[in-house]
């Protein structure tokens, strides 16, 4: 990953538009907002820790699917694929852009019991409606199409290749830093640690070095972290950091094929990486964890993970365990999706938080988004209000069945 110039030093005293994280999310808000030809403003990113790495983004499983349960969900997908494919047009044709790696493997949901037979072909039906080729298919169709499963518990499974698998996501974001900083967009190091609120309105930021920085709009783009911010603003935002584990590993026997991402019943989903295997996990008790929390749980890959590996794909009896690493997600207690949208009282501090492991497939319309908020006042190309914090207020959650 290249690391973001860490000058401590801005240019200016005051900006437009100042972005808080500069990851993936704050990375997508910054070059969309910069790249739109209707804006013409200074644009600041603040950011802890410019390497990165203990940021959402760089504990990522990187994979990206179609196959949700919320037409919303899906719709954001399915720009994000076309974006991906077609990074390089999205990107002015720079020469220096490179074509972003997008392994199309599928996705492939298991289901034991009819009840989640039901939700997934219900799933499916809204899929095929929005033309996400899902298919469902029954043990002995898996079995013939995925000769290395064992399918004897398995009722139904839901498969779709179009448009899902995995993508170098971290290319993606070293090109929206650098094309935002050649259109003037400045990066510095810093930890923003508090808003200062004039009549309803954030007037500036103040960094822990005392500096002080005047915003017009104001982007929380900071991950797990972002209730932090949000405190003295009266507005909670229901968010903590979760642990979650991602197994590498490499096995003795090939498989015919890649392997798809396979989300077993149990919640364990493993895919193929290249030539080897990676499977990811959340903990037995899934808690709030601190920020600095991210020791393994090995025991965890011995005594639960790779027992479900190898009932579900025989030939993982043989693996050899390569790496491991934790994560945070930034888990949204009150449905487990994205809160994207403007402050319900305070209208120039956005939102993009809450993504609860989704928000790197995410990244490109929600940066296109936020943007349009903060240039035209409204979504113009894909209307993401369904996701606003005022469902928070109103009680009204996000449905959105497909968690992974
Ligand atoms: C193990 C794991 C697997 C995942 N797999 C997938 C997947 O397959 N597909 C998918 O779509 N998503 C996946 N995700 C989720 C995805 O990685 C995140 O949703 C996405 O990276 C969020 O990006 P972000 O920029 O919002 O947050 P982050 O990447 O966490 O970045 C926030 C940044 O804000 C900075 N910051 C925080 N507070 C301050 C402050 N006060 N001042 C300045 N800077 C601050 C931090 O240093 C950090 O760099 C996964 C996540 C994990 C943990």
């Amino acid at each position: 990953m290249q690391p973001i110039k860490t000058t401590e030093e801005t240019k200016h005293l005051s900006y437009d538009v100042v972005i808080i994280g500069g990851a993936m999310i704050g990375a997508a808000v910054a070059w969309f907002t910069a790249s739109n030809p209707d804006f013409a403003g200074k644009i600041l990113v603040v950011e802890k820790d410019p390497s990165l790495e203990f940021s959402s983004t760089s504990r990522t499983n990187s994979s990206i699917r179609q196959q949700f349960s919320n037409k919303t969900n899906i719709l954001i997908s399915q720009f994000s694929a076309q974006y991906i494919s077609e990074f390089k047009q999205y990107m002015e044709n720079d020469p220096n852009v490179p074509t972003i790696s997008f392994r199309k493997i599928g996705y492939l949901y298991l289901a034991n019991n009819h009840i989640d037979c039901n939700i997934l072909k219900k799933n499916q039906q809204l899929q095929l409606s929005l033309n996400t080729p899902t298919s469902i298919m029954n043990a002995e169709i898996l079995s013939e199409k995925f000769p290395y499963l064992n399918v004897a518990d398995i009722l139904t499974g839901s498969f779709n290749q179009h448009n899902e698998g995995y993508f170098d996501a971290m290319t993606m974001l070293n090109c929206w830093i650098r094309k935002a900083k050649e259109k003037g967009v400045e990066f510095i190091k810093g930890e923003v640690k508090k808003l200062e609120i004039k009549s309803k309105q954030i007037s500036a930021i103040v960094l822990s070095n005392g500096s002080r920085i005047q915003a017009g709009n104001i982007v929380n783009a900071t991950g797990p972290r972002a209730p932090i911010l949000t405190k003295n603003t009266h507005f909670n935002l229901p968010i903590e950091a979760r642990k979650r584990f991602t197994f590498l590993f490499k096995c003795a026997t090939s498989l015919a094929g890649e392997l798809p991402l396979v989300i077993d019943p149990s919640g364990v989903h493993v895919r193929s990486d290249g030539n080897q295997f990676l499977c990811g996990f959340a903990p037995d008790i899934d808690k709030e964890v601190a920020f600095d929390d991210f020791t393994v749980d090995y025991q965890l890959w011995e005594t639960k993970i790779w027992p479900i590996l190898t009932h579900r794909i025989p030939a993982f009896e043989k693996v050899k365990l390569v790496n491991a690493w934790a994560g945070h997600y930034a888990f949204n207690t009150f449905d487990q999706n994205a809160i994207i949208g403007p402050h319900p009282e305070i209208t120039n501090f956005f939102f993009a938080n809450g993504f609860s492991g989704h928000g790197l497939q995410q990244s490109p319309a929600v940066g296109r988004g936020i943007s349009e908020l903060i240039i035209h006042n409204k979504y113009i190309n894909l209307d993401l209000k369904s996701l606003s914090p005022i469902r928070l207020i109103e009680k009204k959650p996000f449905l959105e069945r497909a968690i992974i």
